[in-house]
């Protein structure tokens, strides 16, 4: 049906007086929307399967950012290393060093976010707090020379109930601001708060956040079954 410019041009008003990137999740939608998001100036897309971020890469202009918001698993890194921007949802230590693995074959350094596990749904995936304390204690000494952790990215439960999920965004907002007082490494640079999507960014954006992941809004309703 194509993309909701009007929306697009609010959201890209909204946040001109923030510090703030919006990723536009285009999962599921073909290129030619992408393109028009394009036209418009946009470049950060965000997508969550590897093969369908394959295909769009090859087709698309090179200067798009890609950013993978999914679920990858360590087999598949290999295909998205040689161009992808930031890597939002690594969720094991085993994954980074994947992707630090596949990074220096491509001569490239990868930046990461680590997904945190903020929401009340076992099915969410993330670090808990405690594996992200021990992650956080192993990342000086791990040798991984071809990643760098931006920041965190989370994702709040599937509620309309706005109390919980700003509860979440706010212990998400804390954890990072308590790892901004860890050192610096090579591999550790934290910048970047990712949590935010269609229903809850403004909400996201109040409680810290300064990237938002905005698919349906833009977009439209996915369809998965077609
Ligand atoms: C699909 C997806 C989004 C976008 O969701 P909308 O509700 O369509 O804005 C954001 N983040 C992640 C991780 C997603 O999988």
């Amino acid at each position: 049906m194509g993309i909701n410019t009007q929306a697009y041009k609010a959201i890209r008003d909204e946040i001109a007086a923030t510090n703030t990137t919006l990723v536009a999740v285009s999962k599921t939608k073909p290129a030619t929307d992408i393109e028009a998001l394009y036209h418009l100036g946009q470049r950060d897309f965000g997508e969550n399967y590897v093969q369908e971020l394959v295909d769009k890469q090859g087709a698309l202009p090179d200067d798009i950012r890609w950013h993978f918001i999914g679920h990858l698993q360590s087999n598949k890194v290999k295909y998205i290393a040689p161009f992808v921007h930031l890597i939002h949802g690594v969720d094991s230590f085993k994954l980074l060093t994947e992707i630090n693995k596949q990074a220096q074959k491509n001569n490239r350094i990868i930046d990461c976010l680590l997904q945190i596990h903020i929401a009340k749904e076992e099915t969410k995936f993330g670090f808990n707090e405690a594996e992200l304390a021990t992650a956080m204690a192993d990342l000086p000494n791990a040798g991984l020379n071809n990643i760098v952790i931006k920041g965190f990215m989370g994702m709040a439960s599937f509620t309309s109930d706005t109390t919980v999920i700003a509860a979440e965004f706010t212990y998400l907002n804390n954890l990072y601001q308590h790892y901004q007082l860890a050192p610096n490494t090579d591999n550790y640079k934290p910048s970047i708060l990712s949590m935010g999507m269609s229903s809850d960014y403004a909400l996201a954006i109040a409680h810290g956040s300064n990237m938002i992941r905005v698919g349906s809004l833009l977009f439209g309703e996915r369809n998965y079954t077609k």
